[in-house]
């Protein structure tokens, strides 16, 4: 970790991503570039995690720097205004009931806000204020991961809903008799598209002995960039899941659209990475499907911010909240 010397004087914000499995802290300015940043795994209990946070504190010097504000994304239900965790099953459920902004506020210098909200809405933030969103009022992103999150802009703000559940759109249902999702529901996309879902359909194949390269993997069950891997090199088995699969996110996709009309559909997280050999099929799964009546390319682009973690999207949110607390000028 290295502080920037060329611009010692210029602001920053942190930004902060609570993960089922990292915790990513960094420090951004106020173009979004990453000035110093920390990952270390996920605290299994509180006093761990106010361990880690004053760690990070003293490696980022927070209460000498000029920090005008933080924000952070986390995983589950967390109410914007107050920063409390509303709901957040796992490893992490010892932050249920907390407010984040209370947690963090130790290590901050005085007066200095702090927002939080769902990790895969602050992505979308960071999006609209730094990436493929900018200069966009309205705009779909998922987040395709272990799990598949998302966020909805609409009409120039990020939808949040009557209960703070709005874009949740990994638990769109896609197959009414499929399995079982960690929401209680079945068959939603997260229990078809999500690297959890891919590998657990390339492994139930090499289980039943079907005949594949993924066999040959060093890890073993193979990851879902493995079988993303194989099936760019012809395999059959990881070809028919990956095929499957990346049509039924591309319809799921198509229904998004003509819910919400959106300028531009953002995936970001780990599965995104794969490139053109996923974006290509959902964009013709989309362009066939919405074509009455959207009756226009809707863009299927990959996420854009400086680094996918959630961390910068997490330091656009503290930016916000840093204008709205007259730390910064407006912009
Ligand atoms: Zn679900």
């Amino acid at each position: 970790m290295a502080i920037d010397q060329k611009s010692p004087s210029a602001w920053s914000v942190l930004g902060l991503d609570i993960g089922g499995t990292e915790i990513k802290a960094a420090l951004v300015n106020g173009k979004g570039d990453i000035i110093a940043s920390q990952r270390v795994a996920t605290p299994r209990t509180f006093a761990n995690l106010q361990q880690t946070l004053k760690k990070f504190a003293q490696e980022f010097r927070l209460k000498d720097g000029d920090v005008r504000g933080a924000g952070v994304g986390c995983k589950g239900i967390i109410d914007p205004e107050t920063t409390e965790v509303l709901a957040l099953p796992g490893e992490l459920n010892y932050l249920q009931g907390l407010r984040l902004r209370g947690i963090l506020e130790p290590i901050l210098p005085a007066a200095c806000p702090v927002a939080a909200d769902n990790d895969g809405r602050v992505a979308l933030v960071g999006e609209h204020r730094w990436g493929a969103a900018r200069n966009r009022n309205n705009a779909i992103m998922l987040t395709l991961g272990t799990g598949v999150g998302g966020a909805i802009l609409s009409d120039g703000r990020i939808v949040r809903g009557a209960g703070g559940i709005a874009g949740h759109l990994g638990h769109v249902t896609v197959d009414p008799d499929g399995g079982l999702c960690i929401c209680g529901n079945r068959g939603c996309l997260e229990t078809v598209f999500s690297a959890r879902a891919i590998e657990a359909e390339a492994f139930a194949a090499i289980h039943r002995g079907v005949k594949t390269q993924l066999l040959g993997m060093d890890s073993m069950p193979p990851g879902c960039n493995d079988i993303f891997e194989c099936a760019r090199k012809g395999d059959e088995v990881a070809r028919i899941v990956v095929e499957r699969t990346t049509r039924i996110l591309g319809s799921a996709i198509a229904g998004l659209v003509h819910i919400l009309d959106p300028e531009v559909v953002i995936l970001g997280g780990q599965i995104a990475q794969a490139g053109d050999f996923l974006f290509q099929p959902v964009q013709q799964e989309l362009d066939w499907r919405t074509r009455h009546l959207v009756r226009r390319k809707v863009p299927v682009v990959k996420a854009q911010v400086a680094d996918p973690s959630g961390v910068v999207g997490a330091a656009a949110l503290a930016i916000e909240a840093a204008t709205d607390a007259g730390n910064i000028p407006g912009s």
